[in-house]
Parts: C-alpha cells; sequence; structure tokens
C-alpha cells in the first residue's frame, strides 16, 4: 500500500484539508520488476552470441586466419551466432507484438484435417532427420475459427519442439476431437460458445520434471539451457505460443513425464 498526498486545500477563514490517496501498488510494482526483470534477460541473452562473435573475429584478427582449418571453424561459430542473434531479435519482436496485442488476427474458417496434413508436411524434412515418426488423428470436417498464420505458427513451434525434445526415433503425434465446455456465463446465445476443439501435441521425448512445469512458459526458461541452445531454441517459443492461443480466447496445458514423454493441449473456441 502506498499514501500518496494529492492536494492541500486552502479555504476561507481557516478552512483547509488534505487530500490522501491510498492505493495497492503492489501491482504495479510487480510489472515494472517483471519489466526490468526481461530487459535484463534480453541483455543477457543478446550479450552471450555478441561476445561469441566478437571473442572468434579478434582471434582471427590476432593470426588465426592464417591457418585455413582454424579459420573455417571459427567462421563457422561466428556464422551460427549471428544467426542465433537474428532468431532471438525476431522472436523478442514477435513476442512484444503479442503481448501489447498489436497483431490483427484475420479470423477465417479452418478444416483441421487438411490444415494439419500441410502442417506436417512443413515440418516432415525436420522429423526425418531425426527419423522421429509423425502420427495424426483428425476426423475430417471439424472446423475452428482461426487465424490461419498465427495458428500455423503455434502448431510448427510445438511440433518442431516435440521434435527437438524428443531421442532419434521416437514419435509426435497430433490429434484433434471437437468437444463441448460448459460456457462460463449464461449470457451466451443458446449453444453458441460452448463448442470448442482440442488439439493435442504429444512426444515420446526427454519430458519436462514436476517442478518446472508451471514455468515453462516463462520468457526465456528452459529447462536445460545447454541443451536448448544447441538446438537452437531462445527460450521464446512458449511464451508466444501462450500469448497466441490466448489471443484466439483459447488456452494451453501441458503434462509430462520424464524420460516418457510430454503432451501440449489446446483448447480453442470454434466460433468467434
Ligand atoms: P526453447 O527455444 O528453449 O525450446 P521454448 O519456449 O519453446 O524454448 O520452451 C521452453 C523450455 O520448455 C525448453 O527449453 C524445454 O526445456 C522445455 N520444453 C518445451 N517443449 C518441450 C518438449 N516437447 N519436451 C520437453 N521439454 C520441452
Amino acid at each position: 500500500l502506498e499514501l500518496n498526498l494529492v492536494a492541500i486545500f486552502h479555504g476561507r477563514e481557516g478552512f483547509g484539508g488534505l487530500l490522501l490517496v491510498l492505493q495497492d501498488v503492489s501491482a504495479i510494482r510487480r510489472l515494472e520488476r517483471m519489466r526490468s526483470e526481461f530487459v535484463a534477460n534480453v541483455s543477457h541473452e543478446l550479450k552471450t552470441p555478441i561476445a561469441a562473435v566478437k571473442g572468434f573475429a579478434e582471434t582471427l584478427l590476432g593470426g588465426a586466419v592464417n591457418d585455413p582449418e582454424t579459420a573455417r571453424s571459427f567462421l563457422k561459430i561466428i556464422f551460427d551466432e549471428s544467426e542465433r542473434l537474428n532468431r532471438l531479435i525476431g522472436d523478442i519482436l514477435e513476442l512484444s507484438k503479442v503481448e501489447s496485442r498489436r497483431i490483427p488476427l484475420q479470423f477465417s474458417p479452418i478444416e483441421m484435417s487438411s490444415f494439419i496434413s500441410d502442417t506436417v508436411e512443413f515440418i516432415a524434412a525436420q522429423a526425418h532427420r531425426k527419423n522421429i515418426r509423425m502420427d495424426m488423428k483428425v476426423d475430417q470436417g471439424i472446423y475452428v475459427e482461426a487465424d490461419e498464420d498465427r495458428l500455423r505458427q503455434i502448431m510448427m513451434n510445438l511440433l518442431s519442439n516435440g521434435i527437438n525434445y524428443t531421442p532419434d526415433g521416437g514419435r509426435v503425434s497430433i490429434s484433434v476431437e471437437p468437444i463441448v465446455k460448459k460456457a462460463p456465463h449464461n449470457d451466451a446465445a443458446e449453444g453458441e460458445d460452448d463448442d470448442y476443439i482440442r488439439i493435442k501435441i504429444s512426444d515420446t521425448g526427454i519430458g519436462i520434471p514436476k517442478k518446472d512445469l508451471p514455468r515453462i512458459f516463462e520468457r526465456f526458461y528452459r529447462v536445460d539451457k545447454a541443451r536448448s541452445r544447441s538446438s537452437g531454441g531462445t527460450g521464446l517459443g512458449l511464451s508466444i505460443v501462450k500469448h497466441l492461443v490466448e489471443l484466439h480466447k483459447g488456452t494451453i496445458t501441458v503434462e509430462s513425464t520424464v524420460g516418457v514423454g510430454s503432451t501440449f493441449i489446446i483448447e480453442l473456441p470454434v466460433l468467434h
């Protein structure tokens, strides 16, 4: 709680007073703290690849350039770290857009079985490289109103995580089913807001420890930093996904068992 002196009144004949405002500032303080933590995280994340680029470039300039083999391997590191910077900046900008809700969604009806087949095709090469089988279980004729590009972005993110965090020879599966949920308020028109679709993306991967589960949608939160880094992760994918799902008035949850696999569950209202 914070007490603020807003005004002092001086009236005639000695009449006067103070206007004091007592307000709960804990929410404001929390937001401020989160913002400065985010800035600190961003700086740290950007500094790491920049330091690598600078260090390896310096070593090259200092003479390493004369040994072709060393030069090649250092240049490869510089190239990879620049790509990483690119991805980071792209994701930071994307996150800031979705957080401030500055993205107009273009809703249109999407038929889920053809949508999922197309999405799986986009990611098939990545799965193939790790010999990971992709299964889909989607009946024809299930529709949802969504922004197609954004829904694609959500799916690609979760599928590519599924592939990244699953050992070679594993499996990633997708299922879509219609569900009915009780509308939270009865002001919805009869039978309108109750229809949802449930999308499940499961993998047979490394899983997520129980204690980390509540935090994985936080910005830059990673269970294993080194592993995320080596697979090219920025630690922002799931935060972006969660915001995108919420922009569709949907929810995302996760269930996971270490060493067995993870399942991400998205529920989206059919109509908007
Ligand atoms: P990253 O770029 O690190 O993959 P994300 O925001 O996509 O960032 O995910 C955050 C963290 O959640 C990951 O670093 C990883 O530890 C964990 N994670 C996400 N998806 C999975 C999955 N399918 N299986 C196991 N761990 C996962």
